[in-house]
């Protein structure tokens, strides 16, 4: 899965003007799922543009609660009804900014559960963490805060998107090496908390600073199954190049 996530990037028009182009760039693409996630404002609009091409699309947050009293947020129904098929929960800059935990991560993706959301689980480790060699113990608990609770059952088609801090809209890329330790770290303490079957189920995108000189190098590591892109997914061009690798 090659995933791009728009941020609070591109103005309507550009918005569908950017999915016509992409979709364009990689018709008859075989072997990939495509997933895109525009801001809330676009998504129906970027529905409608893709038509019955195969890319899906995402939110790039929700909220936890289906309805009510909370001002400037939007819910997993909202997200469905615009098209959406997946959500991306946790990323860092979630965490970063507006006061994300992994408890409140964990009601998300319950959330998104219960709408029959894919969740997209963004999961990272700080560069001061890293230096710390606190890396698989936050992992760790990032990965069993954030799905606590949950059946594997309920976590079919699960993505986990490995986003290291450090790497994003950074230019710093984790060397293939680094991004493979971790995903590897990734699926065996999903074998142990969901069994092996499950674990070699779950899809884990490498994020930071991919692009199209990176993605071979990445992509030819075992555990990594796609990536997530911010910066050179707004670019038609650089991202149809990713895709297609
Ligand atoms: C991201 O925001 O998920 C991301 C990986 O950004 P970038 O590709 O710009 O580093």
């Amino acid at each position: 899965m090659i995933a791009g996530n728009w941020k609070m990037n591109l103005r309507f028009a550009e918005a569908v003007e950017l999915v016509k182009t992409i979709a364009g760039g990689i018709e008859g693409l075989e072997g990939v799922d495509v997933l895109v996630a525009p801001p809330f404002t676009h998504l129906a609009q970027v529905r409608q543009a893709l038509g019955t091409t195969k890319i899906f699309l995402a939110g790039q947050n929700m909220h936890s609660e289906m309805s009510g009293a909370y001002t400037g947020e939007i819910s997993g129904t909202m997200i469905v009804s615009a098209g959406c098929s997946h959500v991306i929960i946790g990323h860092s800059e979630r965490r970063q900014y507006f006061n994300e935990t992994d408890a409140t991560v964990n009601q998300r993706i319950v959330a998104a559960i219960r709408h029959k959301l894919v969740p997209v689980f963004c999961v990272g480790e700080t560069e001061a963490q890293r230096e710390a060699d606190a890396t698989f113990s936050v992992l760790d608990k990032q990965v069993t805060d954030g799905l606590q609770g949950i059946a594997s059952e309920d976590l079919v088609d699960l993505v986990i998107a490995y986003e290291p801090v450090w790497a994003i809209g950074t230019g710093k890329t984790a060397t293939s090496e680094q991004a493979q330790e971790v995903h590897q770290f990734l699926r065996g303490q999903l074998a142990k908390a969901y069994g092996a079957e499950f674990a070699q189920s779950v899809r884990i995108l490498y994020g930071g600073s991919v692009k199209p000189a990176n993605i071979a190098e990445l992509m030819s590591m075992a555990d990594v199954d796609g990536a997530l892109v911010g910066g050179a997914s707004l670019e038609a061009e650089t991202f149809s190049q990713i895709v297609k690798f």
